[in-house]
């Protein structure tokens, strides 16, 4: 479809409305422009008149044309004439597409964040109001969005000027998922990789402890993600995991997780060497159990497989498991899905994430589209999302963070679903962006979180394992800027503040 834009800058904005609609098509953007041929042309324009400021939208389709005008007063703000602009142009391809994506026209990742804002406005009640009646929000969704606020508030308070939480790339999988966008090297490509990597990688674990101990941070959460950290030998994690607990000082860790995705990485040896390196809180990852939709996705395991690992990461002292289920996965459907849930919560693990399918242009699966509108798979997503937003408050879970992807089936969410009690910090402060986030190895990416204002500085690792092993003294430099940071927020010295 076409975008023609004239008289604003809200470009980025209105691409994403569009996208919203049509998820698989290229927006080709036009600015300065107010004709062009095409089967689907969208117009935003913004001119002066007399009274202020004349906003128009119109959509030419091959249904017909249709457009929406409104006069601005001088005065408005950028932000309200972006929003009106944004609920013309929604309103007028909703009509088009017969589809009204639930989250209205909010496009970015964190609807709960703005909720909180609102809230610190306005008061929780009139928030909630502003979300339905000013974005478009649909009443469950908003609902969804304060009951998670509420929860993810209880963590956010454990947070302290200086506590920070430590992320541990381990961008490796057995095989590549279908639907995968991840910079995930697959072993058969990159084994020979993984020994360098690892000594890299505690040698950049090591050159952090050092910097947190000068800066005078406190360690609130450890977080192993990736890629499958368990694809890594039983000597290899040990090794890691003991250059964490020699590096940091893990007196106020309130968790400590390693991603056990992938059921087919899971062995006793791994799990013991785990639970004697103190992880309190692993992910077994189903994604679904369906079989079939399994091997469409290309993840080389079983259900069966998944449900033995369960048992042995119980039989092995996991009191904290959390398993991944996928929302809008091909072939799959809302009876398979519904099944998938039921014997998960069976299994009763203290925390589940749904995810909703999100298809990145690089996922192998994106390219293999079977002519299916993604419209009418959003529809049948957002049916098993409702599905689990009934059973799993039932069973005793609630939402507790809650984030969105760009090119979501059917505009949807991932939520984490969790037990009281069970909940990973690590996932609340990451979302939040209150807090710091020293990340090491390779695709990971530190955010220093100035506790006196908003500030927040982002610091990269290079993406691949290759160049992570043949750049590391720049990985080093990188790291020493966390501290010259902390510097220029309290003078050098954290419990200043
Ligand atoms: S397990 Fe996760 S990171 Fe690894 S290939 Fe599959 S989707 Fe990607």
């Amino acid at each position: 479809m076409k975008l023609l834009i004239y008289g604003h800058s809200f470009h980025y904005e209105m691409e994403n409305l569009c996208r919203l609609f049509f998820h698989h098509q290229k927006i080709q953007v036009f600015e300065n422009c107010r004709e062009a041929q095409g089967e689907i042309v969208a117009i935003t324009g913004l001119e002066p008149c007399t009274e202020g400021q004349k906003l128009s939208v119109s959509l030419r389709t091959p249904k017909g044309f249709d457009e929406k005008t409104e006069i601005l007063p001088s005065g408005t703000s950028e932000g309200e004439i972006e929003r009106r602009m944004g609920i013309a142009l929604f309103s007028l391809l909703s009509a088009f597409c017969g589809i009204r994506p639930r989250w209205g026209i909010l496009t970015g990742v964190r609807p709960v964040k703005l909720l909180r804002s609102l809230t610190g406005q306005f008061g929780q009640e009139e928030a909630v109001r502003i979300l339905c009646e000013k974005y478009l929000v649909t009443p469950e969704k908003a609902e969804l969005s304060r009951k998670t606020m509420w929860n993810e508030g209880k963590i956010l308070e454990r947070s302290r000027p200086d506590s920070f939480s430590l992320y541990v790339s381990i961008p490796f999988c057995p095989t590549r998922c279908s639907y995968c966008s991840f910079v995930s090297s697959s072993v058969e490509k990159s084994m020979k990789l993984i020994p360098e990597y690892v000594d890299r990688l505690a040698e950049e674990l090591r050159f952090t402890g050092e910097v947190v101990k000068r800066c005078g941070l406190r360690l609130e959460s450890v977080y192993f993600g990736g890629g499958t950290p368990t694809t890594l030998s039983p000597e290899q994690m040990r090794l890691l995991l003991q250059t964490v607990r020699d590096s940091f000082d893990l007196t106020y860790c309130q968790e400590f997780t390693v991603e056990a995705g992938r059921p087919d990485t899971i062995t006793r040896e791994k799990l013991e060497v785990l639970r004697e390196a103190g992880v309190n809180r692993i992910s077994i990852n189903p994604q679904t159990l369906n079989d079939s939709v399994l091997q469409e996705i290309g993840r080389k395991h079983t259900a069966q497989e998944t449900l033995d690992a369960f048992f042995l990461a119980r039989e092995c002292g996991m009191e904290n498991i959390n398993m991944d289920l996928i929302a809008g996965l091909p072939s799959d459907t809302l009876e398979s899905f519904r099944n998938t849930l039921d014997t998960l919560l069976e299994l009763d693990p203290e925390s589940i994430t749904i995810h909703t399918l999100s298809l990145k242009r690089s996922a192998r699966i994106y390219q293999e589209e079977d002519g299916t509108t993604p419209e009418d798979d959003g529809a049948e997503a957002a049916e098993m999302l409702e599905y689990a937003g009934k059973v799993l408050p039932s069973a005793g879970y609630a939402p507790y963070y809650l984030y969105r992807q760009s090119r979501m089936v059917g505009n949807l969410e991932n939520t984490g679903w969790s037990k009281p009690g069970c909940e990973s910090p690590y996932n609340v402060y990451i979302m939040d962006e209150t807090h710091t986030i020293l990340a090491c190895g390779a695709g990971a990416a530190t955010k220093v979180k100035d506790p006196g204002s908003d500030r927040l500085e982002r610091i990269f690792n290079f993406k691949f394992p290759y160049e992570y092993i043949s750049r590391f003294h720049e990985i080093l430099e990188r790291k020493e800027k966390v501290e010259q940071l902390y510097g220029e927020f309290a003078d050098g010295n954290v419990s200043k503040i």
